[in-house]
């Protein structure tokens, strides 16, 4: 690559991608450690052999972290999500926060959660500077999320996604994987909650990831027959207009009074790698160009050889560049192939 054109790809507003998309949201997954070890995150494998995880030393320290988002903001990044694993039980995480939230041109720091301990820090979290929290909950009953989460901490969740509302994130997310034969006799107790509390429940299509096949063809529901089930019963589904800042759900309005909204996340029947505007980096440091494809830099060795920020922006052009077109989950899917390997709790979601 001569000189120019390099300076020119590591520019403000040249976060463009191969295939013309804007790059300007980073998921950072913080750790691969989690206090739940649900079904589908947690492989056959692992649970058998004890979890295998990045060990501390592997992971980017808060140091490395602020530095390579700082770098990324001065870039065009301007929405950074915390996800892991679990983000609530890394160390000193709501500090970290803060000092996130002092990096200017930072203007959105989001959280997903399983909301065990949100409870405890949900106020914490306001004040550092996180402006959207959400929360995965797959099922409403005690027992059964015990089963899918091997651990039974269903009233702390509960607690925790009524804090989240009491300390005033608006709207909370709820994400809920759909599953057939697991949680889909709930789905209209989802529904019927978000008519009470404001909450946008977004249902997320099972995606095959990671040793997570295991589940098959027969566990997956697609986001248009969840619709047409709620539909059948709660009436008409209104379109809510997209805002620039919207993710990939697509978000309904349900008939008479409702304080929330319902979603439907659909990254294997409706791709939405069109839009694609995001960069992740995974706990182990490496930066990742799409969820589903393996291929990753590894920053984390590039930073520790002594790296400036020159090279940072760099690594970060690379992995942009690298971004492929689109997944092929589905038809993999329906091949029984899989070519995503990559631990959801390494890669954040
Ligand atoms: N511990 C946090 C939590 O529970 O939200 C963050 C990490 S978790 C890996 C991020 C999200 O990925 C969760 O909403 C989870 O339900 C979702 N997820 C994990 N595996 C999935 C799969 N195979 N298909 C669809 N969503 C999945």
């Amino acid at each position: 690559m001569n000189k120019e054109i390099a300076s020119s790809q590591t520019s403000k507003s040249r976060l463009v991608d191969l295939f013309s998309r804007s790059i300007s949201y980073l998921r950072l997954s913080l750790t691969d450690r989690c206090n739940l070890r649900c079904i589908y995150c947690v492989t056959e494998d692992e649970e058998n052999s004890g979890l295998q995880k990045v060990v501390h030393a592997e992971l980017l320290t808060y140091e490395e972290l602020l530095r390579i988002v700082s770098v990324a903001v001065d870039m065009g990044i301007s929405k950074v999500r915390l996800t892991g694993g679990e983000p609530l039980v890394r160390r000193n995480v709501i500090d970290f926060i803060y000092k996130l939230g002092q990096i200017q041109g930072l203007t959105d720091v989001r959280l997903t959660t399983n909301g065990v301990l949100l409870e405890q820090y949900a106020e914490d979290l306001l004040h550092a500077g996180v402006t959207k929290v959400n929360i995965s909950l797959d099922t409403l009953k005690p027992e059964r999320f015990k089963k899918i989460t091997g651990v039974d901490c269903f009233e702390k969740v509960w607690k925790g996604l009524h804090k989240a509302i009491a300390v005033g994130f608006s709207p909370v997310k709820v994400n809920v994987v759909a599953m057939r034969n697991i949680n889909d006799d709930e789905f209209t107790d989802f529904v019927e909650l978000a008519r009470t509390l404001p909450l946008q429940i977004r249902f997320i299509e099972f995606m095959p990831i990671g040793e997570s096949t295991r589940w098959g063809k027969d566990s997956y529901i697609s986001s248009d027959e969840i619709k047409e089930r709620l539909m059948t019963q709660f009436g008409r589904l209104t379109p809510v207009e997209k805002k620039h800042a919207d993710g990939p759900a697509q978000v309904f309005q349900l008939e008479g009074d409702c304080m929330g909204s319902i979603g439907f996340i659909s990254p294997m029947s409706h791709k939405f790698c069109d839009r694609c505007n995001r960069l992740r980096l995974t706990s182990a440091g490496t930066l990742r160009s799409c969820l589903l494809c393996d291929q990753e830099t590894d920053l984390k060795s590039i930073l520790r050889a002594g790296a400036t920020d020159e090279d940072i922006r760099k690594a970060l052009v690379e992995a942009i560049r690298s971004k492929p077109k689109g997944h092929e989950l589905a038809e993999q899917f329906d091949q029984h192939r899989n070519s995503c390997h990559g631990q959801m709790s390494r890669i954040g979601g």
